[in-house]
């Protein structure tokens, strides 16, 4: 099970949900990716099971993976892989996925690789234990913003609603993932959020985190774009991070109206219409005029 960089609620509860089915089904499963788990998502079962590697560690006979659009989003650790593994299961649901594996499902239209894996199993005949419940009912959680995004659909609360009767608590879900701020956190919040800036027509708002300002925890813990795109008139909003010398990630939401990954592939990123992401070498300030640029010329019909 390979994870990609900056791992997710998706990613890992898939990951770790469909392996520890795998393995009541007698399979050998090994848990890695480039990253950590992040402080936040601990409490997914299985979760001390993953390893964060830099070179492959061991052959294997099969691959997963999920939720990874790009090849490249592994940090090199597929390819290592690839020389040593069979079969290469890319099970995805972002649009632009590259088709990098020797079977490749994907589905843009779950809204999490969640809904995808909790599918596959019931195909497979795996039992959805509450520890596998919890998982793939955590991938779903977060990929949908708690149910509120545009990809949640009918068939997301029937998989959701079986995964809670399967023994997924919701509420142990939202206690986790929002309800376990320290007030340190909160004062870091303020400090960040005055930093918010809107366009002068009201459309975009974007949001810049120098290195300094906060750790990595806590952006791992906090969903920071929702802020900039809660804003009424916004129609594409965006976070900024500087993430090493002259690295700047960027994340873009949009509201339906423009699709940001049109925006992201500009930078050799990509994504979903609504959400998307890349990374733009430079200061914060120069990705920063990029970016806004490119959104500028998307809204006002330019852009292709
Ligand atoms: P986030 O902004 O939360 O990092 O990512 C939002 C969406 O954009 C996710 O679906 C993620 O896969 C995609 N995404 C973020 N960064 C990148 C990137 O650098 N390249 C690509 N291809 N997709 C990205
Ligand atoms: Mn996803």
């Amino acid at each position: 099970m390979l994870g990609h960089v900056h791992p997710d609620g998706d990613v890992l509860g898939t990951l770790l949900g469909l392996g520890l089915g795998l393995e009541a089904a007698g399979w050998s499963v090994t848990y890695a990716g480039p990253h950590p788990i992040p402080d936040v998502l601990a409490f997914l079962p299985g979760a001390a099971r993953w390893q964060t590697w830099s070179t492959l560690l061991g052959r294997f006979d099969v691959v997963v993976l999920t939720d990874c659009p790009n090849p490249d989003r592994t940090e090199g650790l597929l390819d290592a892989a690839r020389s040593t593994a069979r079969h290469l299961l890319n099970i995805d649901h972002h649009p632009d996925n590259r088709r990098y594996g020797t079977v490749n499902w994907i589905d843009p239209a779950a809204a999490a690789t969640g809904e995808m894996v909790f599918d596959l199993m019931e195909v497979l005949g795996l039992r959805v234990t509450p520890e596998i419940a919890l998982n793939l009912f955590t991938a779903i959680h977060t990929d949908t913003g708690s149910f509120r995004y545009s990809n949640t659909t009918p068939r997301t609360f029937r998989i959701a609603a079986e995964l809670t009767a399967a023994g997924a608590d919701p509420a142990f879900v939202t206690d986790r993932l929002y309800q376990r701020r320290s007030p340190d956190a909160l004062t870091t919040l303020g400090r960040v959020l005055g930093r918010i800036r809107v366009s002068q027509d009201g459309r975009v708002a974007w949001l810049t985190v120098p290195r300094e300002l906060c750790s990595e925890a806590f952006l791992a813990a906090e969903d920071l774009v929702t802020y900039p795109r809660s804003l009424d008139g916004v129609e594409v909003a965006m976070l900024l991070r500087e993430e090493g010398e002259g690295r700047v990630k960027a994340s873009l939401r949009g509201k339906g109206k423009i699709p940001v990954n049109r925006i992201a592939q500009r930078f050799g990123g990509g994504g979903h219409e609504n959400a998307a992401g890349c990374t733009v070498r430079g200061t914060l300030d120069e990705a920063t005029t990029l970016l806004v640029d490119a959104v500028r010329l998307a809204l006002h019909g330019d852009a292709a």
